[in-house]
């Protein structure tokens, strides 16, 4: 059997280490990557919705749980969100304005 020295079993485990660290970094920048696609859209999928949903469908979807602000759409909802509620509020208000005065 071969002997093997401390220090090469030690050079051994620093080379696998340093290829766990270079495809961490690899997978940051997928995931970085995936995280902007992500969001640019959700982004393109609020803005849809609200041009082809209107508001009634929103505050439904705001009440089953989700997000329906910019910035978190279609995530689950844990609490009340003030973003969600100032945007439905203004929705509301529009839509209110637009039924006022056809
Ligand atoms: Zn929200």
């Amino acid at each position: 059997m071969i002997q093997v020295s401390l220090t090469e079993e030690l050079l051994a485990l620093e080379e696998t280490l340093k290829d766990a660290l270079a495809q961490i970094e690899k997978m940051k920048l997928a995931a970085e990557s995936v995280e902007e696609q992500n969001k640019i859209l959700r982004e393109k999928l609020s803005t849809e919705r609200i041009r082809g949903e209107g508001f009634e469908s929103l505050s439904q979807l705001y009440n089953e749980g989700y997000h329906i602000c910019h910035d978190y759409f279609a995530q689950r909802r844990e609490e009340a969100c003030l973003f969600c509620l100032s945007f439905l509020y203004e929705e509301g208000y529009n839509a209110g304005e637009k039924k006022n005065n056809p």
